[in-house]
């Protein structure tokens, strides 16, 4: 029985050809900005987004986490929405890391209020702290892959600029948003001074994230990451996976966001689940159990006996994430597994 792992979009493995193009990269010394593929990935990914440069860095967390750093003085206080991943899953790295205060705050399903953002900035007196960031997620992962518009962003960069406060972009997944809605990638960073973003998401690269922002922010980016220890050598043998990544995955990544909404569907005629939004806007299907009053963990290990992996994902809920290793025929079988079980 071949297993179908829906846990994540990161569980993909590389491609033959991928692999291939790892093997035939020409490698430097990226620490003395001397590696050939590092160079190329980054000035690809800066053209995309439209920004001046781009940074590679081993993770998504570590992406986030350095422009934090870089953005900030300790006491600062970070404003994000109280789902973010920064928050939930970067193990306090802005309270270890850079010593700010978090200022978590509701969102819309995760789609941030702009004017509860603006509320939330301290004012200026020797008694409050400074709001020194603000951080929006897009897509959102625990809003189970909800698209932040294009109209909020820009109200959100334009608050951030009159207050004088950083924007930071978490954009593990905005390739999944420029995917579904066609806008391009530079639209969305449009005002944000620093974004993260990841290659080993759907692209389905084994290892890797990048940082984008202007030269003068990356020249100090780059010291950061040294400090945490980011620093690489012949990481050009990754890079490559990257570059491969971007050029064959990135215009495939509508496949994963209609599969998605084809389990999505299957599951949904269970009496009494609900998914979170329904339908899922990308690649992600968060599935609310709570009305069937069922027992998740068993649930999920009966699954895992048929050979289907997902996630418990909170009191109640669960996701499964669409990803490049799982095919349409298997998506069947998923979506079979899933919703026979739920109706036990
Ligand atoms: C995956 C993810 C990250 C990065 O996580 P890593 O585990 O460090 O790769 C950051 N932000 C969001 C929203 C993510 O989903």
């Amino acid at each position: 029985m071949k297993t179908i792992d829906l846990r994540s979009d990161t569980v993909t493995r590389p491609t033959p050809e991928m692999r291939e193009a790892m093997m035939k990269a020409p490698v430097g010394d990226d620490v003395f900005e001397d590696d050939p593929t590092v160079n190329e990935l980054q000035a690809k990914v800066a053209g995309m987004f439209g920004v001046e440069a781009a940074l590679f860095v081993p993770s998504g967390s570590m992406g986030n986490q350095v422009c934090l750093y870089t953005h900030s003085k300790p006491g600062y206080e970070l404003i994000c929405d109280d789902n973010a991943h920064i928050d939930w899953y970067e193990v306090a790295a802005p309270a270890a890391l850079s010593r700010l205060l978090m200022r978590p705050i509701p969102s819309n399903g995760g789609v941030p209020d702009p004017d509860l953002i603006e509320a939330a900035i301290r004012p200026v007196n020797i008694h409050s702290p400074e709001t020194g960031i603000i951080s929006v997620e897009n897509t959102h992962n625990r809003h189970g892959g909800v698209i932040v518009p294009l109209a909020i962003m820009r109200r959100i960069a334009a608050i951030g600029a009159k207050h004088n406060v950083k924007c930071h972009l978490d954009g593990a997944r905005i390739w999944n948003a420029h995917a579904a809605t066609g806008v391009p990638l530079a639209d969305w960073v449009v005002g944000f001074d620093s974004v993260s973003v990841c290659f080993s998401k759907g692209l389905g690269a084994p290892i890797g994230s990048a940082i984008l922002g202007t030269r003068e922010f990356v020249t100090r980016a780059r010291r950061t990451r040294k400090m945490f220890g980011g620093g690489m050598r012949q990481v050009g043998i990754i890079a490559a996976a990257a570059i491969w990544a971007i050029d064959h995955q990135l215009p495939k990544l509508g496949e994963d966001h209609r599969r998605a909404r084809r389990l999505a569907e299957q599951i949904a005629r269970v009496p009494g689940v609900r998914l979170i939004p329904d339908p899922p806007p990308t690649n992600i299907v968060v599935i609310d159990v709570s009305e069937r009053k069922i027992d998740t963990e068993k649930a999920l290990a009966r699954m895992k006996e048929q050979g289907v992996l997902i996630v418990p994902f909170g009191p109640g809920r669960l996701r499964a994430v669409a990803n490049r290793d799982v095919d349409d025929d298997a998506i069947e079988v998923a979506a079979e597994v899933i919703r026979k079980t739920l109706a036990a």
